[in-house]
């Protein structure tokens, strides 16, 4: 049983649909996303600027978030933003996992940790650099790679994650053709390393 003030707390959701996961560790896997909006992280190339303003976007109570799930034969959920940290995330993940559901955030880091996770993907941003107390947590790094200096990035931060933290490279979509091929040849040389593709765009799903 559910305590009614948790599912009374309400989030600015820009989004929340049911896909693939398309990027990093849970690639291919069935996933209801929920894009909180908020982000103060200011990456130049983010395709997401509208999530930014978290005022732009509607408050939903839990409850009627978890209804909008459960709709569906989700069982994998995805928090996602905008920086969904911006937001104490505990009654999210409480109310989550209380119904039996798999949590996983995707985050920069760049605030305090809450909530309860399954699984922690960290893409640490250069524009404002990840909190070092979440670093331990983190089961999967997964770096932008929007140019070559990226890759020194990558080495600094995967140094500085737990040693079972699963490692991915990931080019920049708009820079794609340019630094895939470099991706390529740096996993080859450093197979620590994997290549994640956002296949969603390939295979035209949100
Ligand atoms: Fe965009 Fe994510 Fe960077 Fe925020 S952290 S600016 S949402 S890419």
């Amino acid at each position: 049983m559910i305590n009614k003030n948790i599912l009374e707390v309400e989030l600015p959701v820009m989004e929340h649909f049911y896909t693939l996961q398309g990027e990093g560790f849970h690639q291919g896997k069935a996933a209801y996303f929920i894009r909180l909006g908020g982000c103060d992280v200011g990456c130049v190339w983010c395709d997401v600027k509208d999530s930014w303003d978290a005022e732009k976007h509607p408050k939903y109570n839990i409850e009627f978030i978890i209804s909008n799930v459960e709709k569906t034969a989700a069982k994998l959920v995805v928090i996602t933003g905008g920086e969904p940290l911006m937001h104490n995330l505990d009654a999210l993940t409480a109310a989550l996992l209380s119904k039996g559901f798999e949590t996983n955030i995707e985050t920069s880091g760049a605030h305090i940790l809450s909530g309860s996770w399954d699984w922690i993907c960290l893409s640490p941003k250069k524009f404002k650099a990840p909190l070092p107390e979440i670093l331990p947590f983190a089961n999967e790094l997964k770096i932008v790679v929007f140019n070559k200096s990226d890759f020194d990035w990558a080495e600094e931060y995967a140094a500085k994650v737990s040693p079972s933290c699963k490692l991915f490279l990931q080019p920049e979509w708009d820079k794609a053709a340019i630094v895939t091929p470099l991706i390529i040849e740096y996993i080859k040389a450093n197979p620590k390393w994997e290549l994640s593709l956002q296949i969603h765009k390939y295979i035209n799903v949100p």
